[in-house]
């Protein structure tokens, strides 16, 4: 469910038509909805009802603008954080820093320090040479780091290949037949207080079971190393689950209700706190890309809709050949079939191919669905064209929450050599 409706056959975020945001800001702009991140975080917090002590942290990568973290924090939500820079901004939006979960693949020394000296709540190591390294680290500052350690459970997560992260051959975690051994020799260090385990599968999951395998997996883990006399106080069970991003699919991911349910069910006699890491459920569904229609040009087969936003403003069609619902802002009830496109020179600014969509023409507004999560986020300035702006609208007033910044600003950052004459 979300905020982004049709009203007098006008597009609206909440009450605002989208018309005036395209006229005040320009396009393209990423527009939020305060009212849908709120419904998403309440959801997901309601779903985990049943298990009765629990931390969920925000995955922050997948929009970690201020006005949205900001509106997490208010709901109770702490951070997710797989960088330095991630780790300041979830502080600068008001999260507390024991709120705060430090993953991430390869963090640095000084990353690591940084997440010491802010009083982080958790560091989720993803090998043993971390471990050590965390361990030196806080003994030098007379801490003692509180930490879990990432298991790889070989898991197929039965999504894209690209953000499955829980196969033997991934590169995140330990395999967890290894995990009792390396358990065994980090939790003796001195400034380390391994107390859990972290998994996380992958993104985007449109089913329970390959959670509900890695899970058992975990549970499993959790009675060896405590059989084995290891104290266990908390399980990091990640993210991963997957929103709707086609109106009328018909393989709809699990909602939060069952995945809670099925969560209360395998964890029932595990005894521990558990931790979230929900970040696509809370925001995918919560933002949209306006674009405005810039030419429609005669193609092969059917015609090219070139919008002014493109692969560089939202990347998931060209890196995942990911679906996201097109709607004119003001339609008119015909369709066409078309191919959308960016302006982007490459082949795979291809935001739809032979879709059937609302007839548009050039001049007119559109929007690409389902694009809070993992869009302006990963946006970038290829092209020199600018870095996307971002809205966040709440009830009948809004604030751009991230400037659009000009080529030029990019280019002013940039210098020749003086010694090329
Ligand atoms: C990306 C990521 C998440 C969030 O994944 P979603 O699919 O957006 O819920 C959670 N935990 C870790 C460790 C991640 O890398």
């Amino acid at each position: 469910m979300d905020h982004f409706e049709l009203r007098d056959g006008v597009m609206h975020a909440e009450d605002i038509p989208l018309p005036r945001i395209a006229e005040e800001i320009g396009t393209p702009v990423y527009v939020y909805s305060r009212a849908t991140l709120e419904r998403h975080a309440q959801v997901f917090r309601d779903a985990l009802k049943d298990v009765p002590r629990k931390h969920i942290a925000f995955a922050i990568k997948c929009n970690p603008n201020l006005g949205v973290l900001r509106v997490l924090a208010r709901q109770g939500y702490g951070a997710d954080v797989v960088s330095g820079g991630e780790l300041e901004r979830a502080l600068a939006a008001g999260m507390a820093a024991e709120d705060i979960v430090f993953s991430g693949v390869g963090k640095t020394r000084a990353e690591l320090a940084q997440g010491l000296d802010r009083g982080i709540g958790q560091f989720n190591i993803e090998h043993e040479p971390e471990g050590i390294a965390l361990a030196e680290i806080a003994a030098r500052k007379d801490m003692t780091a509180p930490a879990v350690l990432r298991v790889n459970p070989d898991v197929d997560a039965g999504t894209h290949a690209k953000i499955s992260t829980g196969k033997a051959e991934n590169k995140f975690g330990v395999g967890i037949d290894t995990a009792p051994e390396i358990f065994a020799r980090l939790s003796g260090l001195p400034g380390l207080n391994l107390r859990g385990i972290a998994v996380h599968i992958g993104s985007q999951l449109t089913s329970l079971a390959p959670f509900e395998a890695a899970f058992k997996r975990v549970g499993q883990l959790v009675a060896d190393l405590r059989a084995a006399g290891h104290s266990i106080t908390h399980v990091d069970l990640g993210g991963g689950l997957g929103v709707p991003y086609r109106a009328g699919d018909n393989i709809l991911p699990p909602s939060p209700a069952d995945y809670g349910a099925m969560v209360a069910r395998v964890t029932r006699d595990w005894d521990v706190t558990l931790m979230f890491e929900p970040g696509r459920v809370i925001a995918g569904n919560s933002g949209v890309l306006l674009t405005e229609i810039l030419w429609v040009k005669p193609g092969a087969t059917h015609p090219f809709v070139i919008v002014d936003a493109a692969m560089n403003d939202l990347a998931r069609p060209a890196l995942y050949d990911a679906w996201h619902d097109f709607a004119a802002v003001k339609p008119s009830g015909e369709t066409m079939t078309a191919s959308i496109v960016g302006p982007v020179c490459e082949t795979g600014d291809t935001f739809a191919r032979d879709r059937l969509i609302d007839k548009v023409e050039s001049g007119d507004l559109a929007i690409f669905r389902s694009a809070g999560a993992y869009g302006a986020t990963m946006a970038s300035t290829y092209n020199s064209r600018s870095l996307v702006p971002e809205v966040l609208v709440d009830g009948d007033r809004y604030v751009v929450v991230a400037d659009r910044i000009a080529a030029g600003t990019i280019m002013a950052a940039e210098r020749v050599p003086d010694w090329i004459d």
